[in-house]
């Protein structure tokens, strides 16, 4: 296993503009911190928006010989570098445990879910279809196509810093679009360590381009506002993506937005409730707690609520905190002091109205950013938890006594992006999936994401979809055209 400081190394510290590493021009650095322990990890080049500039400039110039790329030979550059970065997937996960502290575990997992997404739009690329066909009236031909959007711009958040690069980049590359990638300054190693094997599979110069920046408003706003820029896709939470709307909405840009989540996991009286602690323990602190996916609010009912509560708390109870290199560590910490008073603040104030906790409840007493895996029961309806994205290893459980009353609640919040439901009834589950106001569900199940499913919210969850056949159709501009018979 390579260690840590060899594989700092290996990461270039530089933007990579049209098949260049350059340092740019801002004469700024950012540094990288381990939030593990606070210490400086490297330190990288900080853009300017000249730069930002540039990495646009760059990804037009690309654009048409691209586009004119045969699909076959977009979708093996594509494979090559799903081979690659198998290849070199513990390298992949420790950097992310690195910069985000994940534990290594979970790292790992995220190297082949953001894997498979090159391998899937590698696999998709050469079935970008048309239609034709006579219109009804037996007088002309329809004939419609299909072409790539253009240049992209993509930003990216710290929570998942391979697979949020990997679902967006693979479906752009596999359409025909060229990219410019800005990852969060918090997490910006893993996204320029991938692109770094990108240009070693031999995607060409131009074809993808990434800058890093502790300005990300004044660098993003003048590509957003570029006329030259045809698609903005944004992962991060709703308040940027709403002002990100409105720069794409001056030039009607396309956009996709990955927004934030307040996801409900509803256990009824007739669940299996080994199969629902086992899907809680992942859908609550999978990545530590920060994930959109996260479950948010648990709705149990009451029937089945201290049986439930009593077993999940012996689950967490047993969780092992610490830096995510360490073995057998479940919990890592968040990632900056901010998280922490954030998760720290909405536990006191669920206390404050009622809730009773029965395991964790405070930040942990060890250098870096840690919280206590935490259990709150009896968490009183108006408690800021349950309408807030906690993004952090807090577990808050409401109890429901009536169907109508949890579908209800359930939808109660301007998020729509995942619900679980644990139910043994079929009839109740189809009613579920027709009642919940979500993009995607989990029906006694933890985790739903999958390259091959299509990912994505409703309401203030986002536009767009990200994976599955859906996904490279956010690439491509749908072209109709009539003729004479
Ligand atoms: P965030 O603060 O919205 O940041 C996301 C990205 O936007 C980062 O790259 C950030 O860069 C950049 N950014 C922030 N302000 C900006 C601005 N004014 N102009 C341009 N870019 C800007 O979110 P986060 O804290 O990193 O991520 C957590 C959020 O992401 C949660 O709400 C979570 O639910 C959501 N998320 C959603 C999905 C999904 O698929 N639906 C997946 C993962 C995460 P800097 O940080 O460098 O400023």
């Amino acid at each position: 296993m390579i260690s840590e400081a060899e594989l700092l190394a290996k990461v270039p510290a530089k933007l990579y503009i049209g098949g260049e590493w350059v340092d740019g021009t801002s004469g700024r650095s950012i540094e990288v911190h381990d939030p593990a322990t606070g210490e400086v990890l490297t330190t990288i080049a900080d853009a300017s928006p000249a730069d930002g500039t540039a990495a646009l400039d760059a990804a037009v110039a690309a654009s048409a010989s691209w586009a004119a790329t045969p699909s076959r030979v977009r979708g093996e550059l594509l494979r090559k570098a799903w081979e690659l970065l198998m290849e070199r997937a513990d390298e992949f996960a420790l950097l992310m445990t690195l910069e985000m502290g994940k534990p290594l575990a979970e790292a790992r997992g995220e190297v082949t879910y953001g894997g498979e997404f090159l391998r899937w739009f590698g696999e998709e690329a050469p079935r970008i279809a048309g239609r034709y066909g006579p219109n009804p009236e037996g007088t002309g031909r329809m004939i419609v196509t299909q072409r790539p959007v253009g240049p992209c711009f993509f930003i990216t958040p710290w929570n998942f810093p391979l697979a949020m690069a990997t679902r967006k980049i693979a479906p752009a590359l596999a359409a025909g679009c060229t990219v410019v990638i800005k990852p969060a300054e918090l997490t910006p190693l893993t996204t320029l360590y991938f692109v770094k094997l990108l240009e070693e599979v031999g995607v060409p110069a131009g074809v993808v381009n990434v800058i890093t920046t502790s300005t990300s408003g004044e660098v993003s706003e003048p590509i957003i506002r570029d006329p030259r820029l045809r698609k903005l896709s944004f992962t991060g939470s709703t308040p940027v993506g709403r002002r990100l709307l409105e720069q794409a909405a001056q030039g009607v840009l396309r956009t996709s937005m990955e927004l934030g989540g307040n996801a409900p996991f509803i256990v009824f009286e007739d669940a299996d409730l080994d199969a629902a602690v086992d899907a809680a323990m992942l859908a609550k602190f999978r990545n530590i707690g920060e994930a959109c996916t996260a479950a948010n609010r648990f709705l149990v009912h009451a029937d089945v609520a201290e049986e439930f509560t009593r077993r999940i708390t012996e689950r967490v109870a047993a969780m092992r905190v610490g830096r995510g290199t360490e073995d057998g560590v479940a919990i890592g910490p968040l990632i900056d002091g901010k998280a922490v008073g954030k998760a720290d603040a909405l536990v006191s104030d669920a206390v404050a109205r009622g809730a009773r906790v029965t395991t964790g409840g405070a930040p942990v007493e060890r250098a870096g950013t840690f919280y206590a895996p935490t259990v709150l029961a009896d968490v009183a309806a108006g408690s800021d938890i349950l309408r807030e994205e906690i993004f952090g290893p807090v577990l808050a459980i409401a109890t429901f006594t009536d169907e109508a009353d949890a579908v209800r609640r359930a939808n109660d919040t301007e998020y729509g992006l995942v619900s679980y439901v644990f139910t043994r009834d079929l009839a109740r589950g189809q009613r579920m999936i027709d009642q919940l106001e979500t993009g995607m569900m989990g029906l006694n199940v933890g985790v739903v994401s999958n390259a091959a499913a299509p990912f994505g919210g409703v309401k203030q969850s986002g536009l767009g979809r990200e994976g599955g056949l859906e996904g490279i159709h956010e690439y491509l501009d749908t072209k109709y055209t009539l003729t004479p018979l």
